[in-house]
């Protein structure tokens, strides 16, 4: 009787799941496992939490339905706790495994906890065996390896669009046969610091976030084959309200729930049986950004978290201003297209791409306040938090990462041209609701008898701006 362990990482699904797969595959008895590593819990960067409550609930969710999935296929979830150095060599003992399988990842952490698990596993003469299964174009697909790629992402995407396919997805296992053991209990919000209420959305959120396979299933079903969003998605993705301007996919492609290569055939077959234009390709384009920056972590490792970034720039005086950070995570700087952002993050642990764009370049270019302290809050607050694509967007934005141009946002200008109605500040700053689109955007530009018309007093109803804005973007030219 074989025996492999599946260490479930940040592929929680069933299909397109080569992991699983193949320990079905090469062992009589398969033991999934899921470890919640101590690295996940508590404090991270500046004392912010390493795992916020939106995100730790979606987490939840996602076990609860792994572990569903197994049981419909006479399996089961192992759950334990702890530092998977420990807990992987140990499960493994107890099954008697000769091996263990799990995803390659590449983030920092990631690797060397896995660096961890394998020198214990061999110390112990169990094998091991990892698989890349988190990206469109396998990682031994590319033209290029990962150490070799270039820096600027339009010719990678190039050069990988005529030089790699997509690989089709791997079947889920009908049957995953799994030792009786001691499954243990799924976590909850509290091995996280949290209560249930800290997790309670908005009820202006974009969409109620629930985790797992069969939710990130559902979504793919609703907005690409239901609401028949995808044929618009080109024109719609820099939108700012409602569910359906861009997929959302993000959170369930963060913790592996639904894999791209999967959207990937949705798509395909979608182009087949309705149509094919510029926005389906544009899906799939924004998935090539994805992997981009999954390899760029892979390529520079550490240095994306060092101030300089990748591009090691050492000209660039960043501040540590306490107090005006918090005004920025709260959204009370006096920039309405910054403050409605920052209160949708806050609230339901989700932004456009649109807003991140803007509420990044604000922190980053006009306050020059270290970029790793709105990246690490993000990774706080993000539903969809993933390493790659959070700080390598983040590095971007604050100009130290791919992409040599220089770059910043016209804030206001971008309130007018993506919020022209003033629609969205209006949601969610109530405050400002009742203003004209051109003030609401800039009530600094109210004049005294128009504060009383409209009942708008700075500083009372609404914070007066922390910066001079214009004063901000003079230093920057
Ligand atoms: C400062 C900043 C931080 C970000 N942090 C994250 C993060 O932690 N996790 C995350 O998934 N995305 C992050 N993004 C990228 C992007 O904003 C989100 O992926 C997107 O808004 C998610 O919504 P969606 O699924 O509806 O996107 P869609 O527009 O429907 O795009 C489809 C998919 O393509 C991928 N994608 C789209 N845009 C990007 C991008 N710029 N970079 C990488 N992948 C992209 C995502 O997986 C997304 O789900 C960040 C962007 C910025 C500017």
């Amino acid at each position: 009787m074989s025996t492999i362990v599946v260490w479930f990482r940040r592929d929680l699904r069933c299909h397109d799941n080569e992991t699983l797969a193949r320990a079905v595959v090469d062992a009589d008895e398969v033991v999934p496992l899921y470890c919640l590593p101590s690295r996940l819990t508590g404090a991270g960067l500046f004392g912010l939490d390493k795992t916020g409550p939106y995100r730790a609930r979606f987490l939840l969710d996602s076990l609860a339905d792994l572990r569903t999935s197994l049981r419909e296929r006479d399996g089961e979830l192992f759950v334990r706790r702890g530092s998977p150095a420990s807990v992987v060599p140990t499960v493994a003992r107890q099954f008697d495994a000769e091996a263990v399988y799990w995803q390659d990842l590449p983030g920092t952490e990631e690797r060397t906890e896995a660096r961890r698990v394998r020198s214990e596993l061999t110390d112990e003469g169990i094998d091991h065996e990892t698989f890349w299964t988190h990206t469109l174009y396998h990682r031994d697909d590319l033209p290029r390896p990962p150490p070799e790629i270039s820096d600027t992402f339009t010719p990678w995407k190039d050069r990988t669009e005529a030089k790699a396919n997509v690989r089709a997805p791997t079947p889920a296992p009908s049957d995953v046969p799994t030792p009786v053991g001691a499954q243990g209990s799924l976590p909850s919000l509290a091995a996280f610091g949290h209560q249930s209420s800290d997790a309670e959305l908005d009820e202006r959120t974009v969409l109620d976030w629930e985790g797992g396979e069969q939710a990130g299933l559902d979504r793919i079903a609703t907005y690409i084959w239901e609401q028949d969003c995808l044929r618009e998605y080109r024109e719609t993705r820099n939108g700012l309200l409602g569910s359906d301007y861009s997929s959302k996919f993000s959170p369930w492609l963060a913790l592996g729930c639904l894999s791209p290569r999967r959207i990937h055939r949705e798509v395909k077959q979608y182009e087949a049986d309705r149509v094919a234009n510029k926005s389906t390709y544009w899906l799939v384009f924004e998935l090539a950004w994805r992997d981009y920056f999954q390899y760029q972590l892979q390529k520079h490792g550490k240095q994306w978290f060092q101030q300089g970034g990748i591009r090691e720039r050492a000209d660039i005086e960043w501040r540590r201003d306490r107090e005006q950070f918090q005004r920025w995570a709260a959204g009370e700087t006096g920039i309405p297209f910054v403050d409605a952002n920052m209160r949708e993050l806050n609230e339901t642990g989700y932004v456009s791409n649109r807003g991140r764009q803007n509420v990044a370049s604000f922190l980053a270019n006009n306050l020059r306040i270290d970029w790793r302290m709105g990246a690490a809050y993000f990774e706080a607050r993000l539903v969809d938090y993933d390493v790659a694509s959070n700080w390598c967007n983040w590095a971007y934005n604050a100009q130290v990462g791919n992409d040599s141009r220089d770059r910043y946002f016209d804030i206001v200008g971008q309130a007018r041209q993506y919020d022209a109605d003033a629609e969205y500040v209006g949601q969610w700053l109530p405050e400002l609701a009742s203003l004209p689109a051109k003030f609401a955007h800039e009530p600094w530009r109210l004049s005294e008898a128009q504060r009383a018309e409209y009942s708008v007093e700075l500083g009372v109803d609404y914070p007066a701006p922390m910066i001079d804005l214009e004063a901000s973007y003079e230093k920057l030219r």
